[in-house]
């Protein structure tokens, strides 16, 4: 298995990428021999690279296997220790930027910019993955921009985004970027993979439909019994909103799913990071300057404990996201069934509540739909999520 067979759906991005990985090998072989290939080839490499696609496309795992098969002898054979170290995120040359809350600081960037700047250790390339650079602080971005603009000659910056719009990459950043494009796979390819990874096929085939050609989210929901009893909870929500108070109870209760989601996230990774610190501050010390490492690891754990509190905000949005990219899905299935397209539902095992609100009319399930999207948005504008999701559940409510 190459590395590209992680790239779900996508022949066109993997031949790009592909091309210009074996583009990059000659680079790397013509700095070794002083012999220089033909310009052609060569054409297909350049130092900056942007992924866009929706959710799911496989945006960040294609950043991933395009810097394995750049670091990789054999052009990203999978198997190597160089592919595997990416995979792990343990390359000493690959570094990923990865926000922890809800942006990617300029000291952070600044960091990485400075460690992309030095010779490879591998002597192939430093790679940089930003996985949101649409989280980037605009600080943030015109550090990055720097380096992009003057890229250090062994150096390629892989950013991953929804999309080129200036909301999502800063026109000057994205101008020296190349673009490769990612679709959402198709649900038969989603549940391929599923099934190379040992999910049994009917299964596979519902959480692939279910997750709407999502590839992280069909793995989930086909492994993790938590996450199939969230999403039951999520589509019984709109055939129970007969008045007021099951408004109310269902805002709360998506809320508290979110909470509750998110701590479970954070009560398995804060602990041993502390612990972590801890140790590497040389807790519990007692000899000479003891006092100066004691504040500077007290001014440490304030930074960690600030990070892990923006991480779980983050967590909370992003699980609170999920469940309305669900709600959203529930009410295309309406649409779709008012229609009579003969096309594939999300939710085939709530058909009996779908089918009850095609009595609704069109337009009703149309702006029910968009009471769910204008809930998203206001999530994304940093409205409080109690108030967001009630006035959502309330517009959902059936006459
Ligand atoms: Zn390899």
């Amino acid at each position: 298995m190459t590395v590209w067979d992680e790239l779900v759906g996508q022949p066109e991005a993997v031949a790009i990428l592909s091309g210009a990985s074996r583009a990059a090998a000659q680079i790397v072989a013509s700095r070794r021999s002083g012999a220089t290939g033909g310009d052609e080839v060569l054409a297909q490499m350049t130092h900056a690279w942007l992924f866009t696609g929706p959710p799911g496309s496989g945006r960040s795992v294609a950043a991933r296997a395009f810097a394995a098969a750049l670091q990789c002898e054999n052009g990203g054979c999978g198997e190597c220790a160089a592919c595997h170290t990416v995979g792990t995120g343990t390359h000493a040359d690959v570094h990923m930027v990865v926000p922890e809350g809800l942006s990617i600081s300029v000291q952070e960037m600044r960091k990485i910019v400075l460690t992309a700047a030095r010779a490879p250790s591998g002597g192939r390339w430093q790679v940089v993955v930003v996985e949101d650079a649409d989280r980037l602080t605009e600080a943030a971005a015109n550090a990055l921009l720097k380096a992009v603009e003057e890229p250090p000659e062994r150096t390629v910056f892989l950013l991953c985004a929804p999309s080129t719009h200036p909301d999502d990459v800063p026109v000057t950043i994205r101008s020296r970027c190349r673009v490769v494009t990612l679709r959402t796979p198709p649900a038969d390819a989603v549940a391929g993979v599923l099934v190379s990874r040992g999910v049994a096929p009917e299964v596979a085939e519902w959480a692939a439909q279910a997750s709407q050609g999502h590839v992280g989210r069909a793995n989930r929901l086909a492994r993790d019994p938590d996450a199939q009893a969230r999403r039951a909870a999520v589509l019984a929500i709109p055939a129970s909103l007969t008045n007021m108070a099951a408004c109310l109870e269902a805002a709360d209760k998506l809320v508290k799913a979110a909470e509750e989601e998110a701590a479970a996230f954070a009560a398995e990774r804060n602990e041993p990071e502390k612990e972590a610190l801890a140790a590497a501050m040389g807790a519990g010390g007692t000899g000479k300057g003891t006092a100066a490492a004691t504040r500077s690891a007290g001014a440490a754990l304030k930074d960690l404990e600030r990070k892990q509190k923006s991480r779980t905000t983050r967590a909370q949005r992003d699980a609170l996201d999920r469940a309305l990219v669900d709600l959203a899905a529930f009410y295309r299935d309406v649409m779709l069934d008012q229609a009579g397209a003969d096309v594939a539902s999300a939710h085939p095992e709530a058909a009996g509540d779908v089918r009850r609100l095609t009595a609704l009319h069109p337009e009703a399930v149309l702006a029910r739909l968009d009471a769910v999207l204008a809930c998203r948005e206001a999530l994304e504008l940093n409205v409080k999520p109690r108030i967001a999701v009630e006035a959502m559940t309330t517009a959902l409510r059936l006459p």
